[in-house]
């Protein structure tokens, strides 16, 4: 059997496996990437892409609603059709297929179609073919998980949301994190009936707790039954129905039970034992930034021990291949400051330290907090709040960590973070020119600290 070398092989054709290939290969590596699935991984496919464009479209709801404060009527026949959106969403992600195959075939790496496992430190088995290369990356990404109950795996997951065939008239979520909100949000506004089940007092943990507060209560306003300290016991099928035993002894009747407890790391049959690979308790593979313990081999994305969010995965496989390829030794990846955002409505996003975080860490902080109703709202009626909250270390006056629920935090956030990253102070925020009317503004009016 003839055995392929190749300078980089990638395991995984998602986001950050994708860059390191590309990039690698501008440089003049040969460069092989292996795949079973769908290129583009889970954010393309079973991820960010398809959550968002279905946001979108639950997003809408609202926008009807709002649009009658405004002078305009209510469209005669305004119907929702779950089937449309799915095939639409599909296309679309056929369409951001093909667009990685060209990217990859463009800058010259090969794709092999199959399954990679190590057999030693220098040599993968694809589907029975054998590669060999001086450097890998392993960048295979993660599943998600199902509570370990009985009837658990009856329990379906993101995976199986986007490609649902009916719209489900009463879905029960189990999970208080990204996932679970962002879900909620769609099928809320969608039409749907929404129980979220959180295990602690209050979900979002990590966030800070204003804003998780803050989320709650915009989410029961809408009608969204939240049952925080509530897990489930187990699940039942019954034809097409489920029942949801829960831990506070609720029976709750869904034809849509979905788990969105956390992802668990594709790691099985990747032969990592055989390359001498350490995992965490997880499975997890340890990394420090995105090296292994073997001095050759390279993790990123949901797989490794670190940060799993697609945008850093795509910036470490753009460095890694800038400094094994491309002579830039130097090259770091900036963990700093890296801002989040939850797709929920409505929507969160956050930029360095918490509240609780900045205490933890023994930083002597002054807070400020606006919380408004949004200048639209005054006339689409609708009962809802903004909040923004600024954390500032009162030695320096450096903003430490920014906060928002509102309409577009997210885009509003991202701004933000370039100032944070620069190191921007309180003071320069006060010096920034407001900019009116909008909610943005906000950040840099705010001048009564209320701790
Ligand atoms: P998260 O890690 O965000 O949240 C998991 C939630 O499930 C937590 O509330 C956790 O509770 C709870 N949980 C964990 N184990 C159990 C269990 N056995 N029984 C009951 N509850 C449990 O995971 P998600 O599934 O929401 O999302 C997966 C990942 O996808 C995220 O970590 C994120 O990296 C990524 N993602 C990012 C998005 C974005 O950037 N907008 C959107 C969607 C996903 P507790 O807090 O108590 O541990």
């Amino acid at each position: 059997m003839t055995v392929k070398h190749y300078n980089y092989f990638v395991i995984g054709a998602g986001s950050g496996g994708v860059r390191s290939a590309r990039i690698a290969a501008s440089y003049g590596a040969k460069v092989g990437v292996a795949e079973y699935s769908s290129l583009g991984g889970t954010c393309v496919n079973l991820g960010c892409v398809p959550k968002k464009l279905m946001a979108y479209a639950a997003d809408y709801h609202e926008h009807f609603e709002d649009a009658k404060g405004y002078g305009w009527g209510t469209p005669d026949n305004v119907q929702f059709d779950w089937q449309k959106l799915i095939s639409n969403k599909n296309n679309e992600i056929s369409r951001l297929n093909g667009i990685y195959k060209n990217l990859l075939q463009g800058s010259g790496v090969e794709v092999i179609n199959g399954y990679a496992s190590f057999t030693d430190a220098y040599t993968l088995d694809i589907d029975g073919q054998k590669v060999t290369a001086d450097k890998f990356l392993i960048a295979v990404g993660g599943t998600p998980r199902r509570p370990n109950v009985p009837g658990g795996d009856l329990m379906i997951t993101s995976d199986e949301f986007f490609h649902w065939p009916d719209m489900p008239k009463r879905a029960v979520i189990l999970g208080g994190g990204y996932i679970a909100v962002e879900f909620a949000h769609i099928l809320n506004s969608l039409g749907a009936h929404v129980t979220l089940l959180y295990r602690g007092e209050l979900f979002m943990r990590g966030f800070d707790e204003d804003i998780r507060i803050a989320l709650a209560e915009e989410m029961k306003k809408q009608g969204i039954d939240l049952r925080f300290n509530c897990d489930i016991n187990s699940v039942e099928k019954n034809g097409d129905r489920y029942s949801v035993h829960t831990t506070t002894g609720d029976i709750l009747e869904c034809d849509l039970p979905i788990s969105a407890i956390g992802r668990d790391p594709n790691v099985k049959r990747l032969g990592l034992e055989a390359a001498g690979i350490k995992q965490s308790e997880n499975g997890q593979i340890i990394t420090s930034e995105y090296q292994t313990n073997i001095e050759h081999i390279y993790a990123l994305g949901d797989v490794s021990n670190q940060n799993n969010l697609t945008p850093v995965a795509i910036q470490e496989g753009h460095v890694l291949a800038d400094r094994l390829f491309g002579g830039h030794i130097d090259r770091k990846v900036n963990y700093n400051n890296i801002a989040t955002a939850v797709f929920s409505s409505p929507p969160l996003s956050t930029v360095g330290l918490t509240e609780e975080d900045a205490i933890k860490k023994g930083y002597d902080i002054t807070i400020y907090k606006s919380n408004f109703k949004p200048m639209k709202h005054t006339l689409s009626g609708r009962d809802e709040r903004a909040l923004m909250k600024i954390i500032v270390d009162k030695t320096n006056d450096k903003v430490l960590g920014l906060h928002m629920m509102g309409v577009d935090a997210p885009e509003i956030m991202q701004g933000f973070a370039v100032a944070l990253n620069c190191g921007a102070t309180k003071a320069d925020f006060d010096q920034t020119m407001a900019m009116h009317p909008t909610s943005a503004e906000e950040f840099v009016t705010m001048r009564t600290a209320v701790k």
